[in-house]
């Protein structure tokens, strides 16, 4: 049975951007969502019609040679400057720039994921949960006894697990429309420029040009996103990408749970019945079918799974 407070997909899911790569600064991480993107790619054969967009991405290594490690063990390739320029037409970047290119990469819609995902479990129920204890719930809709519960309440877990140290943290993204239409491109991620961009049509690209992620409280309003804000972003695209955007843009104003390490929470409590997955750190939506999975493995065999070793809970 699946319980949410919300009609899903709600919170962070709601607002992704849908990314599909792989390169993660964590080598668990990165097997993760090599994982995820196979599932993303067989998704039309075992969960219903595919959103996934094949369109490949570029990550800038330049100066991070463990990086590169990660995303060539991965399958992913490395190319210089004058290779990403032949992806990205109008790209400013040095000859001897480096990145990991992802052949594979794409992106998903993550409102019909998860509606299509919704479409197979077997109960969802509408209900607020207000307290949990080794396997009791009280909610909203009355309590419940459950053998395993599985807390996956993404920002607002510590409200369940106070101990848990996550936090919310807002992100922000915008939706661009570019002068000049073009075919769907790569994505690109470039961290020492704060950027990541990814096409969303052909005459729109949706960029995020501050990784530095703010921290907000939840149930107090942000504060607006500035107009200087989202010009200096456009401003980015434009002289990073060479791609001319015309404005006003959208804002894509989002929020997710993040760990002081950046490393997502999956784990069992004491009571050896309750399940976290939290603290997914603004890259979890392409991790959903392999946490899932393994996590549903967990459950059924009481052995952690290998591929979520490095993610037991941090104090
Ligand atoms: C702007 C933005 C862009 C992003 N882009 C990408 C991307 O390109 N690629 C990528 O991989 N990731 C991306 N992410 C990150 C990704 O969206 C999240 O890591 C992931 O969706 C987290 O999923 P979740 O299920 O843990 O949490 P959430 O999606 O936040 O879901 C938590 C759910 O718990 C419910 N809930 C909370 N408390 C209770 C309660 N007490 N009782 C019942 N229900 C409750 C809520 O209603 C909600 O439905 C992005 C995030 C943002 C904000």
């Amino acid at each position: 049975m699946t319980i949410d407070g919300a009609v899903p997909p709600s919170g962070a899911t709601q607002t992704s951007t849908g990314m599909v790569r792989v390169t993660h600064h964590h080598p668990a991480l990165t097997a993760l969502a090599a994982e995820g993107l196979a599932a993303f790619q067989r998704w039309g054969d075992e969960v219903g019609e595919s959103t996934f967009v094949r369109t490949g991405c570029a990550f800038r290594v330049d100066s991070q040679p463990s990086l590169a490690d990660a995303g060539i063990a991965a399958g992913g390739s490395l190319v210089d400057g004058r290779a990403l320029r032949s992806h990205f037409p109008g790209l400013r970047c040095p000859d001897e720039a480096l990145a990991v290119w992802e052949d594979e990469a794409g992106h998903a819609d993550p409102l019909q994921c998860t509606r299509q995902y919704l479409g197979r479990v077997g109960e969802t129920r509408r209900a607020f949960v207000t307290a949990l204890r080794a396997g009791h719930l009280d909610t909203t809709d009355g309590s419940i006894e459950a053998d395993r519960v599985i807390i996956a309440t993404g920002a607002w877990a510590p409200e369940l697990v106070p101990e848990l140290p996550v936090r919310p943290r807002r992100i922000v993204w915008q939706r661009l429309r570019v002068r000049h239409p073009r075919s769907i491109g790569p994505s690109y991620i470039d961290e020492e420029e704060s950027l990541y961009a990814r096409w969303e049509a052909a005459d729109t690209i949706l960029a995020s040009t501050n990784c530095k992620e703010f921290d907000i409280h939840l149930g107090e309003e942000a504060s607006p996103i500035s107009s200087s804000f989202l010009a200096r972003g456009r401003t980015t695209v434009t002289r990073r990408l060479g791609i001319e955007v015309v404005g006003p843009s959208e804002p894509i104003d989002g929020f997710d749970a993040f760990t002081p390490d950046g490393i997502p929470i999956i784990d069992v409590c004491e009571d050896g019945k309750t399940y976290l997955a939290t603290g997914f750190c603004g890259v979890g939506f392409k991790l959903a079918p392999s946490v899932g999975r393994h996590l549903a493995d967990w459950v059924l065999t009481g052995d952690r799974p290998g591929p979520l070793a490095a993610f037991a809970t941090r104090t």
